[in-house]
């Protein structure tokens, strides 16, 4: 093994990336390093800076459970602040000195005879690690579908996660393709300013009102005092997020149509035009999409500048978009609000196992592991954020620190029994594949034919068919017999 192998290299500095670091640091591991491609940490609160944009997991919960923060100003943060908190925590505990930014990995290999992952990144170097973990998240390759006419469109075009700040909207008229969790939060701020704001709309979607609020003075002195409260807090509000899971199972009818009737009755209060609280009303079950949380987007679409499209995109002109539903829209700019590819997972990565197996051969049906985190024929390899651990109900950071201490319980007793590899057990890894594929049967994500949780062969590999309790326990101790061990 090269003398400058570290014990681990860690890729990403997202919320997983320093959750991660600060897992190894509490085992006493020090010798890690933290590759990162852009040049400050972040993760996808670095990358999207549109209007508006803030996270729809209050930050009591969104946010890490080590680490409580009484400075909120607002029950749901904006992403500047959740940004703030990112870079709050990686100088706390000292992680800056771990980080190699402006280091994206491209490709990664298993040195089959030494034990040891050599990474390699774009600008040539190569690193080396006993493990290898990645943290590079789920959602950030921007996805823009191929619409006809598109590269006809004369005027500013961009996505939603590239803003494009240069361009001031004020006086013209907004084309924005998509209508979810993006969209929602960006469309209230932009028809601020803009002349005209026109939403294409492929589907709607189930909607909540957020009763967002700024915390009082009071309340943030009391909290900083107390500390105490903030847990209580961040119970109660994972409690409801549980409440949410009995929506992502099938059953369940008559508290779905409780829900179901909630965002009715939010869209009536604010849409009076019967035709358009149809076409916002959904025409599946609640829950098999991601529902939204908002106070703002049905006050927005209620002021006569913002209109509704419907129908999706039929083409798109030099001068404007013509609508599913028939209607001409001329617009200055037009901003695709139309999600990520959202299952690539490291598909976009060379990363070769044992034999030289690459990840894509081994997924090439569709992407297998155990817990979300190992994979056979890739010993000393971790994902944080990986395969069937996304949640439709609740935080994802207590995902991401379940997987931080299921991982650092790896690397450590890698080091401490002076272990070569760890392999999880091809039988153990097809028995969780296919117990979470059953499960994945009774789930509502199921029921529809189209969403971002689900691929084209019809599974839904990006999605956990369970609460974070459950996830919390059975990633609580690793079971080492779940492993081929190398000493
Ligand atoms: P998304 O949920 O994938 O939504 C994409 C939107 O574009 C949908 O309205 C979709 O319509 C539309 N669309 C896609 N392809 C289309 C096509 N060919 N023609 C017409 N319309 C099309 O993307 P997103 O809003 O960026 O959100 C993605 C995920 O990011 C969320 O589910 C969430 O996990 C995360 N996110 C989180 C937050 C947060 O607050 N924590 C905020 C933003 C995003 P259909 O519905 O008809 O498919």
């Amino acid at each position: 093994m090269p003398t400058n192998t570290h014990t681990c290299i860690i890729i990403g500095t997202g919320f997983s990336g320093l959750a991660m670091a600060i897992k190894l640091k509490e085992k006493g591991i020090q010798d890690f390093i933290i590759l990162e491609k852009a040049a400050s940490v972040g993760g996808t609160w670095r990358e999207n800076t549109y209007p508006g944009a803030e996270c729809d997991i209050p930050s009591a919960l969104y946010s890490f459970s080590f680490e409580p923060y009484p400075f909120w100003e607002y029950k749901w943060s904006m992403q500047p602040q959740i940004l703030e908190y990112i870079k709050h925590v990686a100088k706390k505990h000292d992680l800056n000195r771990h980080i190699h930014f402006q280091k994206e990995m491209t490709a990664a290999k298993w040195n089959a005879d030494e034990n040891y992952w050599s990474v390699m990144t774009e600008d040539g170097t190569t690193y080396n690690g006993k493990t290898l973990v990645s943290a590079i998240g789920q959602l950030h390759h921007p996805s823009t579908p191929n619409f006809k006419g598109k590269e006809l469109f004369e005027g500013d075009a961009w996505h939603s996660a590239q803003w494009n700040h240069a361009v001031p909207l004020e006086g013209k008229t907004v084309g924005v393709i998509g209508n979810a969790a993006s969209a929602v939060q960006f469309i209230p701020e932009i028809a601020k300013t803009a002349r005209k704001v026109v939403v294409f709309q492929r589907s709607a979607n189930w909607m909540l009102p957020k009763q967002d609020r700024a915390y009082k003075e009071w309340e943030k002195k009391l909290v900083a005092k107390v500390p105490f409260l903030l847990r209580v807090y961040r119970l109660y509000i994972w409690l409801l997020g549980g409440g949410l899971f009995n929506l992502m199972k099938q059953g369940n009818d008559f508290v779905r149509k409780i829900y179901q009737k909630q965002t009715v009755d939010y869209i009536k209060e604010h849409i009076k035009d019967p035709a358009v609280v149809k076409a916002l009303t959904p025409t599946y079950p609640m829950g098999a999409k991601r529902i939204l949380f908002s106070d703002t987007y049905y006050p927005a679409l209620a002021q006569p500048h913002v209109n509704l499209a419907t129908g999706g995109v039929k083409e798109i002109t030099p001068t404007g978009v013509v609508a599913g539903d028939g209607s001409k829209h001329e617009v200055d700019v037009l901003i695709y609000s139309t999600g990520f590819k959202t299952n690539p997972f490291l598909a976009g990565l060379t990363i070769q196992g044992k034999n030289g197996i690459s990840i894509k051969e081994q997924w090439k049906d569709g992407p297998k592991n155990y817990l979300g985190i190992t994979v056979d024929n890739f010993p000393n390899l971790f994902m944080m954020y990986g395969p069937n651990t996304n949640l439709g109900h609740n935080s994802i950071i207590l995902m991401s620190e379940a997987q931080a201490n299921y991982i650092a319980q790896c690397v450590s007793e890698l080091e401490q029994k002076k272990w070569k590899s760890l392999t999880v057990k091809t039988d153990k890894l097809n028995t969780y594949h296919q117990t979470t594929q059953e499960r994945l049967k009774k789930m509502i994500w199921m029921t529809v034919e189209d969403s971002w949780y689900k691929s084209a062969n019809g599974n839904v590999p990006n999605n956990y068919p369970g609460r974070t309790m459950e996830y919390m326990r059975v990633t609580k101790t690793v079971n080492f017999e779940d492993f081929e061990i190398v000493s």
